[in-house]
């Protein structure tokens, strides 16, 4: 029951292009599906926020303008699945959008009171996930449909439950990953006090120029931690299950170990965490970060052969996943082509991609048995 159900929304957003044109319904459908999921994830975080919020987030989901939101999100959600439901033979997309819609309306909307408080020091990023998911889903998903690099990839192509899950999954446990990644700097910085004057220094510089820093030194540290995990074995356990992607789209990059994740966190933070920055330059690094990660694993066309060899775009990344030999361990920068070009691992060629993405060994399929991959691998080579 359940299944046929997913099975038929599943179809309804892979009709063909013919059915998913401008005025069928298909547009207005899909939106809908994104705002009522969105809207219900903020009405649950609201109204459970010491399960579903993240704690960072707490001024933001105090302000009157964020009930706003809310409110905006669900009407846009109920309108477009109603102009779905009229436009579109097919119900399935448009039914399940008013569903949801519905369901967060029940829950109180976004007039929403917070429910029993308890100390559970537990919880799910929800609130995290919908922003993320309006950034990055909103975003890539219709770009993707406009601008394809492969335009026979679906929407729904190979093993998308699965990079769906660890995109969940990442945003979710997001309190727990920063929490993790944090203990290395605060370390740190309990040890060099004295470094004070120093930091002071590095917040004083004019933001823009503090922003450039963050991205560089970030990508620095990123590109040496990323070689390690081509060159170790059984790093390369972990790092496998990233480069296992058959194909490559906003949601691909969201493939990650967990410890890979946690590990890529505390390491590239701490330049940023431990040199003086001002804070609004680091949060928006990392709003700026999310974004980009999903950008540059897109399936967007566009050689951009110039723009390419001083800043990271798709194809760049695409050739670092690419299955062609001489695209084996390049291009390991996220940010800056410069980094290659200077370590020697730069492949960038005029106008062309690679023909297809993974790695010669066999990765298994599904979150745990990857989870469990790095340490079965070793054992058994
Ligand atoms: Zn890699
Ligand atoms: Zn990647």
């Amino acid at each position: 029951m359940k299944r046929t159900f997913l099975s038929s929304l599943v179809r309804d957003l892979e009709a063909p292009i013919a059915a998913r044109g401008f005025g069928t319904g298909w547009f207005s459908g899909f939106f809908a599906l994104v705002f009522a999921v969105a809207g219900l994830c903020f009405v649950v975080a609201l109204r459970w926020p010491e399960y579903f919020a993240m704690p960072q987030l707490a001024t933001v989901r105090g302000a009157a303008s964020f009930r706003l939101v809310v409110h905006v999100t669900l009407v846009a959600g109920y309108a477009l699945a109603l102009l779905s439901l009229l436009l579109r033979p097919r119900k399935a997309l448009g039914a399940t959008a008013l569903a949801i819609a519905l369901a967060a309306t029940l829950l109180g909307g976004a007039g929403v009171q917070p429910r029993e408080a308890h100390d559970w020091g537990i919880f799910f990023g929800v609130d995290f996930f919908a922003l993320n998911m309006i950034a990055t889903g909103l975003m890539f998903a219709p770009i993707e449909r406009l601008l394809p690099h492969r335009p026979d990839q679906r929407l729904f192509r190979t093993e998308w439950r699965e990079d769906l899950f660890y995109y969940l999954v990442s945003s979710m446990m997001v309190q727990l990953i920063t929490f993790l990644a944090l203990a290395p700097s605060s370390w740190i910085m309990a040890s060099t006090g004295s470094f004070g004057s120093f930091r002071a220094a590095v917040a004083s510089q004019p933001w823009l120029l503090q922003f450039v820093e963050a991205m560089f030194l970030t990508d620095l540290t990123q590109y040496w931690f990323h070689r390690a995990f081509h060159r170790w074995p059984f790093l390369w356990g972990f790092h496998a299950v990233h480069h296992s992607a058959k194909a490559m789209d906003w949601l691909a990059g969201s493939r990650m170990h967990f410890v890979e994740i946690v590990l890529l966190r505390g390491v590239t933070s701490l330049p940023l965490l431990t040199l003086g920055f001002a804070p609004s330059v680091m949060q928006a690094y990392v709003a700026m970060v999310y974004i980009y990660a999903s950008l540059v694993h897109a399936n967007l066309r566009g050689n951009f052969d110039t723009l390419g060899r001083f800043l990271v775009t798709p194809r760049f990344h695409h050739w670092h996943h690419g299955i062609e030999e001489v695209a084996i361990d390049k291009n390991f920068a996220i940010h800056f082509p410069l980094l290659d070009r200077l370590f020697g691992t730069y492949y960038l060629p005029r106008g062309a991609w690679p023909s297809g993405y993974g790695v010669a060994e066999e990765v298994p399929r599904g979150y745990r048995a990857q989870l469990a991959y790095p340490f079965r691998r070793r054992k058994t080579s």
